[in-house]
């Protein structure tokens, strides 16, 4: 293999280690950036190294806020405050967001249960839903969680948690083929899962 200086091999190695970024991929972020004007890589490098400061989560949903407080969904007037749409992490809000069909507010559990690798139930935001069922006007409940093996454990194990606490408990319409992801769904197959809903209880 081609011995890279240490400034191009780095970051190479940083780039690989992304999501779905493989070591071919990373070459080309680098041979690509290295071209570039040495202020729009020094930009690059400060919006980098900002990006630990972008901590602020919304106390009621779990979303990405711009501020300290609520996130701008929840703060919205205009959303039905009745509907909650529970989702694993904030990609799958951001999806349900794209599709402009869903005007509700949501929930991000953080996840979804998975023993083997450590995430317990609670470890999820799952009080904290439990919490938001009891003292908000919340009628129904989407569990839009991927339909993999630990996303079926979740549902089952909210299902049983929730149909105590006399909410409409539904779920995405299987649009999504199985171990299919709401991340990578596009806008249609979202759509018709979200109006297709079936009711759990
Ligand atoms: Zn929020």
């Amino acid at each position: 293999m081609i011995q890279y200086p240490p400034q191009i091999k780095n970051l190479i190695e940083s780039f690989a280690k992304l999501p779905g970024i493989g070591r071919k991929t990373a070459e080309r972020f680098v041979f690509y950036l290295i071209k570039q004007e040495k202020e729009e890589l020094y930009q690059f490098a400060n919006h980098l190294a900002k990006l630990h400061e972008a901590n602020f989560t919304c106390p009621q949903c779990f979303n990405f806020s711009p501020r300290q407080g609520l996130c701008d969904i929840c703060g919205d007037e205009k959303r039905d405050k009745t509907t909650l749409c529970v989702v694993e992490e904030f990609h799958d809000l951001s999806n349900i967001e794209n599709t402009k069909l869903y005007n509700g507010l949501y929930h991000v559990l953080g996840g979804k249960i998975d023993p083997p690798s450590g995430m317990t139930a609670d470890r999820l935001k799952i009080r904290e839903l439990i919490k938001r069922i009891q003292t908000e006007q919340i009628t129904e409940i989407i569990l839009a969680l991927n339909p993999d093996i630990q996303g079926e454990g979740t549902i089952l194990y909210l299902r049983k948690e929730l149909l105590p606490l006399n909410v409409r408990l539904t779920l995405l319409a299987r649009g999504l083929p199985m171990g299919g992801n709401i991340e990578y769904a596009d806008e249609v197959t979202l759509s018709n899962a979200l109006k297709g809903r079936q009711a759990l209880n």
